[in-house]
């Protein structure tokens, strides 16, 4: 048993987050805008290559915004990756329309753009309407066949939804993710590539969809020196004082990116060899992924020790990651090493039962098989060896 934990991705501080939230308080602007919302915003933007940025109080919040600005009401169809976090689809519902889920293909384990045109189509034959937009996910940093989806999108007129949270840093033919859509979202919750102890971003099209998402962001406040309200609007600006800790997360962005990257092939180099193990990589050299997580697949076939007693005193489902997968979790959790299943279809889950749902089976092996790995700024080559050393010693 080690002394430390090693946590999946943890928060890491740069030291200089702190001097911006000074800033803050000795001039006052303890608000949800001031100077650190606009320098966090400007920074994201200049990382991003020029598109306008909106700070908001959570990633989930900049997904609702994007729906709302596409139009999306009571009634209507939103297509979505299935193989994500639950907070892509939530917005969905927020605004009464259903999301119709997608699944994945097995080379960036992100939506299938074949599965993507049918699932379109079929809407259209069936309800006579268009989905009123397309949520496309970069799962763990890795870039999706954004140009299939591109063209799909264009050839539907179907605005594009880009959850870039765990992406912040991935690139596809040298383009930053998040900026390929109409809309990209950002996160920066405390276990993201940064984090402002939580926030996200709305990366917009242009100028002036930014004004209008900061309309909705602030309440939906009129011009006038008094309240006047025409729409219904939200109260989702991120803080200044989080956006200070933006700031001061944006000094060490490209250090966490490469850290990332890093902890990738060293992963890559000592898994060599290990029969029924796979790491989740790059496709191809378009792809450039932040791998936010590094994930592994086991082969159902891949004995781990203990796996017999696996799931002995939990409860169970009637989709869960397999025995072998879990006997390795629980190794790990014993160990001091934080892992987890990958995300599960949301078309899976018995909140989603009802929505349509178009599937090819690929993100329901995968969350059988996978399991995500420490990755963050804070795990080191010892730590990374270590883990190595423990799957290989767990295989029977
Ligand atoms: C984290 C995450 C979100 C939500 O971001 P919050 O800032 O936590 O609201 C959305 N989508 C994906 C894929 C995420 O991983």
């Amino acid at each position: 048993m080690r002394n430390e934990k090693i946590y999946l991705c943890l928060a890491h501080m740069s030291g200089r987050e702190q001097k911006f939230i000074q800033e803050a308080f000795d001039t006052n602007w303890v608000v949800p805008l001031g100077p650190n919302v606009n320098g966090f915003e400007a920074d994201l933007s200049g990382f991003l290559g020029g598109r306008p940025v909106v700070a908001l109080s959570a990633g989930t919040a900049a997904i609702h915004i994007s729906l709302l600005h596409c139009g999306v009401s009571y009634g209507d169809e939103v297509i979505c990756q299935s193989f994500t976090f639950c907070a892509t689809a939530n917005p969905i519902k927020y605004l009464g329309a259903t999301p119709v889920f997608v699944d994945s293909e097995q080379d960036s384990w992100n939506m299938d753009p074949d599965l993507l045109e049918t699932a379109i189509k079929n809407r259209i034959a069936k309800t006579g309407r268009k989905p009123k937009a397309i949520i496309l996910v970069y799962l763990y940093g890795m870039p999706a066949k954004i140009d299939e989806i591109q063209t799909i999108a264009r050839r539907y007129e179907t605005p594009l939804i880009e959850d870039a949270a765990e992406a912040l840093g991935s690139r596809f033919n040298g383009l930053a993710c998040g900026t390929l859509g109409d809309y990209g979202i950002l996160s920066f919750n405390g276990n993201k590539m940064i984090t402002t102890s939580g926030g996200g971003a709305l990366v917009c099209p242009n100028e002036e969809v930014k004004k209008q998402v900061m309309f909705y962001a602030t309440q939906a406040r009129e011009p006038h020196p008094y309240y006047q309200h025409e729409k219904i609007g939200f109260n989702y600006r991120m803080s200044n004082i989080c956006a200070g800790i933006g700031r001061g997360q944006m000094t060490v962005l490209s250090d966490h990116i490469e850290h990332h990257r890093h902890t990738f092939e060293l992963y890559r180099e000592l898994l060599a060899g290990i029969d029924g193990v796979k790491l989740h990589s790059e496709p191809s050299g378009r792809y450039y992924s932040n791998y936010w997580l590094n994930a592994i697949e086991l082969a159902p076939t891949l004995r781990i020790k203990g796996e017999s007693f696996a799931y002995e005193g939990t409860p169970r489902s009637s989709c869960e990651p397999n025995a072998n997968v879990e006997a390795l979790r629980l190794i790990m959790n014993a160990e001091g090493i934080e892992t987890r299943p990958l995300w599960k279809p949301l078309h899976l889950q018995p909140v989603f039962a009802d929505c349509p749902k178009y599937e090819n089976g690929i993100s329901e092996s995968l969350f059988k098989t996978g399991l995500c790995l420490p990755s963050g700024p804070c795990v080191s080559d010892e730590d990374i060896r270590y883990i190595v050393n423990l799957i290989k010693t767990n295989i029977e």
